[in-house]
């Protein structure tokens, strides 16, 4: 057997979506003009299929801050803290986000996806139970099986089965880790997070929070869901990632002061490269702008309500709430390959998101919106699905 063949079913898949247009998968988008606009081969296309919930990647003072860096002290580390040694920003910035949370410590790691890594799989070893929402992100399911947990999945959002499941668990309840997300990236919506504390309060056990898609989102300071909702106390640790309001690369942790033996024995935070001194400098740029700019914020949700409106008022099938991240549900996969080349022939680009990267076996169109977006640009995004609506 040769080398790949185990994988020519993926490769047989990708054929098929090559040969009738544009490949929805690493999708090439040709330039990048601002946080808002880009080129797809002729097609100029507003861009609704990012992260960028602030539309910070263009900030001039970010950018300026972040070549001042690339200056100063080069292109990048080339090598781990544990070995080589931090850079002084490195440790600014932990200090900066542990303040911007009024947190004792804060680590920061090279991706979100290594903060994750870095921090459940090393607190959930054998012998311990992790319960993990069914719609986690990748990297919370790898962060289990790279720790060698015991994993138990509740219903994705409900609460209820949750607590069934702690019950189950007796005694080991209180040692118990549950791992939920802030906004979840596919549909939109939110953990309970109010009642999975009070759970917890009844049953003891540990919170980790996940706020990639809802840091500088909610929250009257930007913190995210916990912020929101008044439970920042009752979470143990908040993970969050640099890639998505922070406008860079990277990811980081925070929480009490016991979480700074981490560094000595997460094995995603010494063997790795540490985070680029131009990514370190345009993330505390950033960050500073999120603390003195809560209007983004009101921009951006202001945007997520135009979108959701105007999508609703053209009989489309939305996610559960209005939120950044606006989910529009397709019936079939060729249909919603069909529709997401026919949006870029308009002018818009947004993620198609096929079974099992959406939850529950539906095909969706993931849009979404940010703070740089003007009222022209979601108009046009609802212009395109409304040309398109059968
Ligand atoms: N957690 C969640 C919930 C995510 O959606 C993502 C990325 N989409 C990550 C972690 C990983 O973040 P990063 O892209 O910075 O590695």
């Amino acid at each position: 057997m040769g080398l790949y063949d185990k994988f020519s079913r993926f490769s047989n898949e990708r054929e098929k979506f090559q040969a009738h247009g544009l490949n929805p998968f690493g999708t090439c988008i040709d330039e990048v003009f601002s946080a808002t606009k880009g080129r797809i081969g002729d097609q100029k296309i507003v861009l609704a299929g990012t992260n960028n919930y602030l539309g910070l990647t263009f900030d001039e003072q970010a950018i300026a801050e972040g070549q001042a860096a690339l200056a100063a002290q080069g292109t990048g580390t080339t090598g781990s803290r544990m070995a080589n040694g931090s850079y002084g920003p490195h440790l600014q910035l932990e200090l900066e986000l542990a303040e911007f949370f009024n947190r004792p410590s804060a680590i920061i790691f090279s991706t979100g996806y290594t903060a994750n890594l870095g921090v459940i799989s090393t607190l959930a070893q054998p012998g311990s139970v992790v319960l993990i929402d069914a719609d986690s992100h990748a990297s919370i399911y790898d962060a289990c099986a790279l720790g060698g947990t015991e994993i138990i999945r509740f219903r994705h959002n409900d609460a209820e089965d949750l607590e069934r499941r702690m019950v189950r668990l007796g005694a080991r309840a209180r040692e118990a880790i549950i791992i939920v997300e802030g906004i979840y990236s596919m549909l939109g919506d939110v953990a309970p997070l109010r009642e999975i504390v009070d759970i917890k309060r009844r049953l003891g056990g540990y919170l980790l929070v996940d706020e990639a898609h809802s840091f500088g989102v909610m929250g009257a300071h930007g913190r995210g869901l916990a912020e929101a909702l008044g439970v920042e106390q009752d979470v143990d640790i908040i993970l969050g990632t640099f890639s998505k309001s922070l406008a860079s690369i990277g990811g980081f942790a925070v929480g009490n002061a016991g979480m700074e033996v981490l560094r000595y024995c997460s094995r995603p935070f010494i063997f790795t490269a540490s985070p680029s001194p131009s990514s370190i400098a345009s993330v505390r740029s950033t960050l500073k702008k999120i603390a003195l700019h809560p209007e983004l914020r009101e921009k951006l949700w202001n945007n997520a309500r135009r979108l959701y409106q105007g999508l609703t008022g053209l009989g489309y099938t939305l996610g559960p709430r209005i939120s950044p991240v606006v989910p529009v549900m397709i019936g079939s996969q060729a249909e919603g390959l069909s529709l997401w080349r026919a949006l870029i022939a308009n002018g818009v680009y947004v993620n198609l998101v096929l079974p099992p990267a959406a939850p529950m076996g539906d095909t969706l169109l993931r849009c979404s919106v940010n703070a740089a977006h003007s009222d022209e640009d979601i108009d046009a995004i609802i212009h395109a699905f409304a040309v398109l609506k059968k």
